[in-house]
């Protein structure tokens, strides 16, 4: 696992790709540092681990926090529960997409995708390693703990380029629903920060 300090070096392009054979579609796989929970099976949680966020590419779905169990049914086949992250977010259906296309990679049966509304998933459920990857990749990961209270104000968003503190808000909503659009004013980068639910 790469620590923080490696990880904001530099971007490094080959997460999520083939680095032997030149560029291909980023992979469907990325690295996963969640452990199987109690009650899910071992060798199915992994495999639902590593499937990557359709969005971003380098954070796995277990690292994002929304695979929640993995496990088979009486009848022996593979159910997968994942938890959505926010209703505008539209990634889910390429997540369980992804979860098929995984499943038949490794040669498992075609798994039941179950959404789990409740408890709601908030970024409070993501990963270290998660946040770290996040930042690598360029987007500012969330700070503070989205139960301390609805509204952040005066928390401020560290670059992740530059990692000053000098940032601002310029649109709420970013490239996709899930993220807000930030400058930083020391090194003028535009960035997406994942805000905080
Ligand atoms: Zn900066």
């Amino acid at each position: 696992m790469r620590s923080s300090e490696e990880a904001s070096a530099g971007v490094d392009f080959s997460f999520g790709f083939d680095t032997d054979s030149g560029y291909r579609a980023p992979s469907l796989e990325t690295e996963s540092s969640v452990p199987a929970p109690v009650g899910s099976d071992a060798a199915l949680w992994e495999t639902a681990a590593h499937v990557a966020d359709p969005e971003i590419p380098v954070l796995s779905i277990a690292d994002l926090g929304i695979l929640r169990a993995a496990y088979y049914s009486e009848d022996g086949v593979p159910q997968v529960v994942i938890t959505p992250t926010y209703s505008g977010c539209p990634a889910m259906d390429a997540i369980t997409s992804n979860i098929r296309r995984v499943f038949a990679q490794h040669q498992i049966p075609e798994p039941a995708v179950q959404l789990v509304l409740s408890p709601a998933w908030s970024t409070d459920w993501m990963s270290e390693a998660g946040r770290a990857r996040l930042e690598a990749y360029g987007i500012a990961p969330p700070t503070g703990k989205a139960a301390a209270g609805r509204v952040h104000l005066g928390m401020a968003v560290k670059c992740p380029r530059c990692h000053s503190l000098a940032t601002e808000e310029l649109t709420r909503f970013g490239s996709t629903s899930c993220k807000a659009l930030y400058r930083c004013r020391d090194c003028q980068e535009p960035f997406d920060y994942f805000k905080v639910h």
